[in-house]
């Protein structure tokens, strides 16, 4: 068995007045927050207005604490002045924004002095009403499931869900599973709930253990395959839909919207048509969503080996041509779900390093070629004649990367790596550079986190 933390979400059909109390508690989460920023803010101004009139570092106002009990303690201490209303709301709701708020100071601490990765972290902004997301989380108090359909959450009581939570409820009738917290959010026009549950899956094993099969991922076709299985074709969901969407999008603009500066409030056929226009978005997102599962479900209980390319996908949005095509295939969202089922399912899934030339590199021979340009789709080999689907060519290699690398498997060392692998100048757009290539390093290296300049790393492995 496994243990891992898994989240299942169930859409939600509250009453009218359930909605207006998990409305009310988003709310109380956005208030808490604003209110420690702002005793932060003030506390952070205070002394470094003192600091300006020449009082000593030792004799300014005390620093406030910005952890999570301390600032806790605070509000409890004022939250009757503060927030008179306070004993509407549970107070999992104010405790939830204080946390989002430390959080969010500790990550700018961390951010700025280098010991945290990624991008630059800004100092926490106060929460506006409009532009929020909604939504609250229950760590503690009654938290469970109430037969088939319903759902029960502290002060709210039981509220119905849209969907049937049986799957989960059998779960925990059988002591498989613990609830450690409920987050409700307004997601796609609906109220949702989402369990956070620490659970045991069975150690699992793909119905093909020893096969490895090359995915190569691309705007044309969605998916190409080594091993002859199908190619996916690219859905596409957004591009079928944007017809549908502009012409809604123009029902809405022509129609009475809110208008923030004369406090115009929308009227009825805005808000319907604006209704409408948000369920077509709202249907391309579960479309989407609902086929990347299918696909990585069915790839990680197959197969033993999944080998996919390490897609530079910020890049590629970064791209204005290639930002919407790429956003609508949804790749970084295969790759994530690919690296967490195949833990599941006891595969594994090796990702080739973002340099490695899968497309220009003949799978029968070896050669690689110095230029492929995007629109030659066939790839056809000077050296042995070879001449086939470039995506079938590129997947090829990748499952053949992994049986060279794996074949010769050992204690890698870590001299005698490829070649630099600077983002070349342009920036690394995702596709192949048209620098020559070194032929793929036979090498792997375990872990979670691979040095740079490997051809493959394993990301999962059982
Ligand atoms: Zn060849």
């Amino acid at each position: 068995m496994v243990r891992v933390v898994q989240a299942y979400r169930f859409a939600l059909d509250p009453t009218g007045c359930q909605g207006a109390v998990l409305a009310s508690h988003c709310g109380a989460v956005r208030v808490a927050f604003n209110w420690g920023l702002a005793q932060v803010r003030a506390n952070l101004a205070q002394r470094e207005a003192e600091r300006s009139y020449g009082i000593p570092e030792d004799r300014l106002t005390p620093a406030l604490s910005w952890s999570m009990p301390a600032l806790r303690k605070r509000w409890n201490q004022v939250k009757d002045e503060v927030a008179p209303w306070w004993a509407g709301n549970s107070k999992e709701a104010y405790a939830c924004g204080l946390a989002r708020l430390a959080d969010a100071l500790s990550n700018w601490r961390d951010s700025k002095s280098g010991k945290r990765k990624g991008p630059k972290m800004g100092f926490p902004r106060f929460k506006t009403k409009r532009r929020t997301a909604r939504s609250v989380r229950f760590t503690t108090g009654t938290i469970r499931l109430d037969g088939h359909a319903h759902v029960v959450l502290p002060v709210l009581g039981r509220i119905k869900t849209h969907e049937p939570v049986t799957k989960l409820a059998r779960l925990l009738a059988g002591g498989g599973a613990r609830i450690a917290s409920a987050t409700v959010r307004w997601q796609e026009g609906r109220w949702h709930v989402s369990f956070t549950v620490h659970t045991e899956r069975p150690q699992g094993s793909p119905a093909r253990p020893d096969t490895v099969i090359g995915v190569d991922l691309g705007i044309k076709t969605l998916a190409v395959f080594s091993d002859g299985r199908p190619p996916v074709a690219n859905p596409r969901h957004l591009t079928t839909a944007l017809r549908k969407l502009r012409r809604l999008s123009r029902a809405v603009s022509r129609k009475r919207g809110p208008d923030r500066r004369t406090r115009q409030r929308p009227s009825q056929r805005w808000l319907r048509a604006n209704a409408a226009r948000n369920r077509a978005e709202h249907r391309v997102a579960a479309l989407r969503r609902d086929g990347i599962h299918k696909l990585t479900t069915s790839l990680a209980r197959t197969y033993g080996t999944i080998v996919v390319e390490d897609l530079h996908v910020a890049g590629m949005i970064r791209n204005r041509r290639l930002a919407r095509a790429v956003s609508d295939a949804g790749f970084g969202e295969i790759r994530r779900q690919l690296t967490y089922k195949t833990t599941w399912h006891g595969g594994r899934l090796l990702v080739a390093d973002r340099w490695f030339p899968s497309s220009k590199t003949c799978s029968s021979c070896g050669a690689v070629k110095t230029k492929l340009p995007l629109r030659v789709r066939t790839y056809v080999c000077e050296g042995c004649g070879l001449s086939m689907d470039r995506d079938e060519n590129a997947a090829l290699n990748l499952a053949s990367l992994v049986e060279r690398t794996v074949a010769g498997s050992g204690p890698e060392t870590r001299n005698g790596r490829g070649a630099d692998h600077k983002t070349p100048p342009g920036g690394a757009g995702g596709r192949e550079t048209s620098t020559p290539h070194r032929a793929p390093a036979a090498r792997i290296r375990r872990g979670p986190s691979p040095a740079p300049g490997e051809s493959l790393r394993i990301l999962e492995t059982q």
